[in-house]
């Protein structure tokens, strides 16, 4: 793909340390060189971690000679900063994990470790990941790398960004409502959801726990298929992931899409869509014809509710989940507190950022007694029918094919003081998380300035490999895949 090593896959990458053509320090080297060239500018991490990646990298090099390696040893990553990783400041992007060391790793992580990964660094997100822009981090916003002054998606943000700039060669994301597609398609790189179970979420700092998923933002669909990989599976330390087996990824890509059927929805393709987005991806549906998919017009009647309920359900699980944030076992503690009360809202007022205490207002409210019934329990239900019209549509498609976002990305600060415009930006994403199905985002164009467009692909649970196969024989056609931002 590239020609410096900090531009290449890991499949690329992966074969030249098999041929001995390169070693992982060289690899890892030219990899914090790109970071010192362009890092100013983007500020994709929170914090670098290079020490530990030459370390990792000797080791990668030794396990190597010693012909032993998996496709990530010595393969440079960025991990968003939700996840717990021992010895390694986890911020979450709040004040009040500012200064928070894990003493565990999150299951991801020990796989990627054990696999010979070579850690970069954290990478930027919203703050516990509520926001699609980056821009609620109390450590600043990310940058777009194809436009500086555009927002780069979010909550996975730096991570996308970090992908995209090829300040690390992939990255892991979560997604709880669109926050690792959304960024992928920002910042034209690829980013999988997996179905919600596929991959452990122990040592994923909580949102909201029956959405969240963690899942890889790549340069291409073969190193999401890799990633995915390493990531997958069973883990007695979460009650939510499913016990069945791991296929090999990679091997779904069999560049064969005849006779698949590609569901595309109408309540997708509505007003408020962007021009350019709406062909961009129907360019792609026809790109995806040609090859012998055959289309098939479908309906996914409560879309329109999707959003209203999203910010009903990841409020009051996040409301519960942040409750642990108290001051007192660990995280920010505010100094000369009168009294035990007194230290827990001035603790909770000045560790946590606007957005996290709207959302935590909201769902606090949507869970009280009284308003529980009217909120809660109601979104619930709705969540049952988002859910049944996707099983429904799974009856007459195997995959289901949609924008991954209504425009590309927007101005830095332009909606950062109407949080409900941006919550409407999520109304393509967050559908399948509320259904806990596995989604792809990959780049399918770019608009007339010059920003990258999404098209997402939606799987059936566990239909991982199908989805797989059609983003794998879509690229195999296209080229928007191999361009870069221009960072010179
Ligand atoms: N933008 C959505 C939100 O703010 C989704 C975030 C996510 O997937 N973590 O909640």
């Amino acid at each position: 793909m590239g020609t410096e090593l900090y531009q290449m896959t890991i499949h690329e990458l992966r074969d030249l340390l098999q041929q001995k053509t390169v070693s992982a320090r060289e690899i890892t080297e030219s990899v914090f060189q790109r970071i010192g060239a362009v890092e100013e500018r983007v500020h994709a991490y929170i914090s670098l971690t290079q020490d530990l990646a030459m370390e990792q990298a000797r080791a990668a090099d030794k396990r190597i000679a010693g012909g032993n390696a998996s496709a990530l040893t010595g393969i440079p990553l960025g991990i968003k900063d939700i996840l717990c990783t021992a010895g390694i400041n986890t911020t979450c992007g709040s004040k009040i994990l500012e200064r928070f060391v894990p003493p565990y790793d999150a299951t991801v992580i020990e796989k990627i470790k054990t696999a010979g990964a070579v850690f970069t660094g954290k990478t930027g997100m919203d703050e516990f990941a509520m926001g699609s822009s980056n821009e609620t981090s109390c450590f600043g916003a990310v940058c777009n790398p194809w436009d500086l002054d555009h927002v780069p998606g979010g909550s996975s943000g730096g991570s996308a960004a970090a992908v995209a700039a090829d300040e690390c060669i992939a990255a892991l994301g979560t997604d709880t409502g669109g926050s690792i597609r959304q960024p992928a398609s920002y910042c034209g790189v690829v980013g999988l959801k997996p179905t919600y179970g596929r991959v452990s979420r122990y040592g994923l700092i909580a949102y909201a726990s029956s959405l969240d998923q963690v899942g890889p933002i790549t340069k291409d669909v073969e190193d999401a298929a890799i990633l995915l990989n390493a990531i997958s599976g069973h883990d007695a330390k979460d009650s939510t992931s499913i016990n069945r087996p791991v296929p090999d990824y990679c091997k779904a890509l069999t560049r064969d899409i005849s006779g698949l059927r590609l569901g595309v929805p109408k309540e997708y393709f509505v007003e408020g869509l962007d021009p350019e987005v709406e062909k961009a991806v129907r360019d792609a549906i026809a790109e995806l014809e040609k090859q012998g998919a055959r289309i098939v017009d479908i309906s996914l009647p409560h879309t329109d509710y999707a959003v209203a309920v999203y910010y009903l359900i990841a409020p009051a699980e996040a409301g519960s989940n942040l409750a642990r944030y108290d001051g007192v076992k660990y995280g920010y503690r505010t100094d000369g507190a009168a009294d035990l009360k007194d230290m827990y809202v001035r603790s909770r007022s000045e560790g946590f950022g606007t957005e996290v205490k709207r959302r935590i207002m909201i769902g606090t409210y949507a869970l009280s007694a009284g308003y529980y019934d009217a909120y809660y329990k109601k979104a619930s239900q709705v969540r049952t029918l988002i859910r049944r019209d996707f099983t429904d549509a799974f009856k007459e498609c195997d995959l289901i094919v949609t924008p991954v976002a209504p425009a590309p990305a927007f101005k830095l600060g332009e909606k950062i003081n109407d949080p409900l415009s941006m919550y409407l930006l999520d109304i393509f994403t967050i559908p399948v998380n509320l259904a806990g199905l596995p989604g792809i985002s990959l780049p399918c164009g770019y608009s007339s300035s010059g920003l990258p467009i999404g098209l997402q692909i939606v799987g059936n649970v566990f239909a991982e490999e199908t989805m797989l196969r059609c983003a794998h024989a879509y690229e195999q056609h296209t080229r928007w895949h191999v361009q870069k931002p221009d960072l010179s």
